[in-house]
């Protein structure tokens, strides 16, 4: 048992309870009073905090908690996964749908940005909700409607629209599903013949690794060609645990990447990001893209400036091979879609006007 449990409520969990996705998700931390039963003392002040959870609720995985460093509220991890009264700061630029998401859902909760792939938000729900998430708008609405009835719509739409030849199931996350209804939503989508390729965009693997079970490998196993894309932000959150369940991945035959988020206080120094990158090298994951915090309402406190993300970039473009680099992106609204963010150092464009002729014979 975690030491952080000791006064807990999860003082008497058996091994096998804390290994159980299923507990651990029914277990999930939702409420302040709970949050204080586990840290106790070390819990920021919950009578500020409240208002913020009526805005943008909490939850978060008992394994996620275990992984804080108590008594450290500039914590990575703590920052991640506990409320900030910042998130109801009202900040200038801010909105809650600044990519125009919701301009773009040609049918209900399935956006279509680009004209090669759409992506499914096949629920709101997420096993650990993250502070910095640019879909808090979603999560204090429930759904609605059922699954087979969402689903049936998002369908009928790829079915019509041959140029679609990816679908990326995301959310929300979509392993918060169990393995029959998973199968159900990736079934329905590789069915319709111009759909090619299927993606799954999960935070599991970071915060709930337990989720990443054999019987859920083979039946994901099924539909390759099948890519996983995750979301670690530091290497304090790559554990053995998180190391099995992108293995077990892999074993089945299918790629996992990453998308990280620069965050303030969390990811935004060349150190931490080293560590993370190298990390991510050592269990097989491909850094796939670094994204510059966007505008959203509830996150500005995570924003850094371009340029911190540009030096820093540069600076591991000196240290780590172009394995372990991702791309520093901007996601823009529309079309315009993710522009890498780049910068000529001097170095740089020294190098470019000493080795002019490698570009000017065309
Ligand atoms: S897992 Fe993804 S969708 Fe869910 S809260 Fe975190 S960033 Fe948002």
């Amino acid at each position: 048992m975690n030491k952080k449990f000791l006064h807990s409520p999860f003082q008497t969990v058996s091994a096998r309870d804390w290994r159980d996705w299923r507990w651990q998700f029914q277990n999930r931390i939702t409420s302040m009073a709970g949050l204080a039963g586990i840290l106790g003392k070390q819990m920021p002040r919950t009578e500020k905090l409240r208002p913020v959870l009526s805005s943008y609720p909490m939850a978060i995985t008992p394994y996620y908690l275990s992984l804080i460093q108590e008594g450290d509220e500039n914590d990575p991890l703590t920052i991640q996964c506990i409320p900030d009264i910042r998130e109801i700061s009202v900040l200038p630029n801010c909105s809650e749908d600044p990519l125009n998401e919701d301009r773009y859902m040609p049918a209900p909760k399935l956006i279509h940005r680009y004209p090669d792939r759409a992506l499914a938000i096949v629920t709101k729900t997420c096993a650990t909700y993250c502070r910095h998430c640019n879909r808090k708008r979603f999560w204090k609405t429930p759904e609605t409607s059922p699954l087979k009835s969402r689903l049936a719509k998002m369908v009928r739409y790829v079915a019509d629209s041959p140029e679609i030849r990816e679908v990326i199931l995301s959310g929300g996350d979509p392993l918060i599903y169990d393995d029959e209804k998973l199968e159900m939503i990736l079934a329905a989508f590789a069915a319709i013949p111009h759909v090619e390729i299927l993606r799954i965009g999960s935070r599991m693997p970071a915060v709930l690794p337990m989720r990443i079970t054999k019987d859920l490998c083979r039946m994901l196993k099924r539909y390759r060609p099948l890519w996983f894309n995750t979301q670690f932000n530091h290497p304090s959150e790559i554990t053995s645990n998180a190391a099995r369940a992108c293995n077990m991945l892999q074993e089945a035959g299918i790629p996992v990447s990453n998308q990280s988020v620069l965050l303030k206080g969390v990811n935004d120094s060349s150190a931490v990001m080293e560590r993370l990158l190298y990390g991510l090298q050592k269990i097989s994951v491909r850094p796939y893209y670094l994204f510059h915090c966007e505008p959203v309402k509830g996150c500005g406190h995570f924003r850094t400036d371009r340029s911190t993300g540009l030096a820093m970039i540069e600076t591991l473009r000196g240290r780590c091979s172009g394995l372990s680099l991702p791309q520093y992106v901007a996601d823009l609204p529309g079309e315009a879609g993710k522009v890498p963010l780049l910068a000529l150092s001097e170095t740089m464009k020294k190098n470019f006007d000493k080795h002019q002729d490698f570009f000017d014979f065309f």
